[in-house]
């Protein structure tokens, strides 16, 4: 099989199959495309490398889905509504059935978010996909990591750390290893996110600053605090604990929760005055939102065992978490 057979079988729509959005699609030298009148694009990319962000045993389906999702995480990040998307695929080898499955992860995801794949590139090398997609939001009202005010509350979307003790489980260093059921749970947090792109849509007008968990909860609020020159008092008896990760130590649980990655939930800052419209959204999107801090004016960020109202905060606790780095190995 060529590559443009390749291209045009596993990833070109049938007129009717998928939504349409660009002006010119797939296939021409350039996808144009218009968001609506007045609109602003948000663009973001990233890229996901064999043996650095994924198992090759993978299955291809979930790997598909995952490529999208870790890119639309970041338009929920933003407050965007996703729009399209290009793919830069590079392959050792064309094997049909598994790109096959591939695509089919990737499309399904495209779909249930109305995001057009309007274009790519495809060459032979060592596997990674790479996306860029592209949404729409109203001037002015993308959610940014530089808005947090000092009083601001501190949230997190649904139960981060379930993606982290898969991948230890895969790793083998779990004493004792997870339960199968535990474990399928666990894996499909990890290989399959959910992209939190309704939550983002939501907190537009709500939130003063949001960023998606990808390298680690603490370390991502650490861009939020020096984007918007602040600082931040977590309280470790508010952080949401995943049913999967009750019956492991607290030690393990706070790994995973506070420096786990990958998790693509969204973390944000926002007024005490709207804690009614974060309860509401939380309520119509059926997903768990939890306070675990408040954002201060004194720079730096501080860690405490109790006492997110509490005048009489709980003892400060050594911050033994440092974000997960690509870099060091
Ligand atoms: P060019 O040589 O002009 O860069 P290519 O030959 O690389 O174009 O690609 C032909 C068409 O197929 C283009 O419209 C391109 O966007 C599209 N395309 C290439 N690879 C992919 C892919 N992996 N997924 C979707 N579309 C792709
Ligand atoms: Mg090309």
């Amino acid at each position: 099989m060529g590559e443009f057979e390749l291209i045009e079988s596993f990833f070109w729509r049938r007129p009717g199959q998928g939504p349409r959005r660009a002006v010119v699609g797939n296939g021409d030298d350039c996808a144009v495309i218009a968001p609506a009148p007045g609109m602003q694009l948000a663009v973001s990319t990233d890229t996901m490398v064999e043996g650095r962000h994924f198992l090759s045993t993978v299955d291809p389906a979930r790997l598909g889905h995952k490529a999208l999702a870790v890119n639309l995480s970041d338009l929920a990040a933003c407050g965007a509504q996703p729009l399209a998307f290009t793919l830069a695929l590079t392959l050792p080898r064309v094997d049909e059935a598994w790109l096959s499955a591939l695509a089919r992860g990737l499309l399904d995801l495209a779909d249930e978010h109305e995001c057009e794949l309007i274009g790519g590139d495809t060459t032979a090398g060592p596997l990674s996909i790479g996306i860029t997609v592209m949404g729409e939001v109203p001037p002015g009202q993308a959610l940014l990591r530089s808005g947090a005010q000092p009083g601001d509350d501190l949230w997190v979307s649904g139960h981060p750390g379930e993606a982290r003790l898969a991948l230890e489980a895969f790793r083998g260093t779990l004493h004792p290893g997870l339960s199968g059921e535990a474990f399928e749970a666990t894996r499909l947090a990890m290989e399959a996110p959910d992209p939190r792109v309704a939550l983002g849509l939501g907190l537009r007008g709500v939130a003063t600053a949001a960023i998606d968990i990808s390298d680690g909860l603490l370390g991502d609020l650490g861009h939020i605090l020096r984007r918007s020159r602040v600082g931040a008092t977590v309280a470790l008896d508010a952080l949401p604990v995943s049913p999967w990760l009750a019956s492991r130590s607290v030690a393990e649980q706070q790994d995973c929760i506070l420096a786990g990655g990958d998790d693509y939930e969204l973390l944000f800052t926002a007024p005490a005055a709207q804690r009614p419209a974060v309860a509401a959204l939380a309520d119509s999107l059926g997903l768990l939102l939890s306070r675990i801090g408040r954002i201060e004016a004194d720079p730096g960020l501080r860690v405490r065992s109790t006492g997110l109202d509490e005048v009489q905060a709980g003892p400060l606790v050594p911050n033994r978490w440092v974000s997960f780095d690509h870099f060091r190995g």
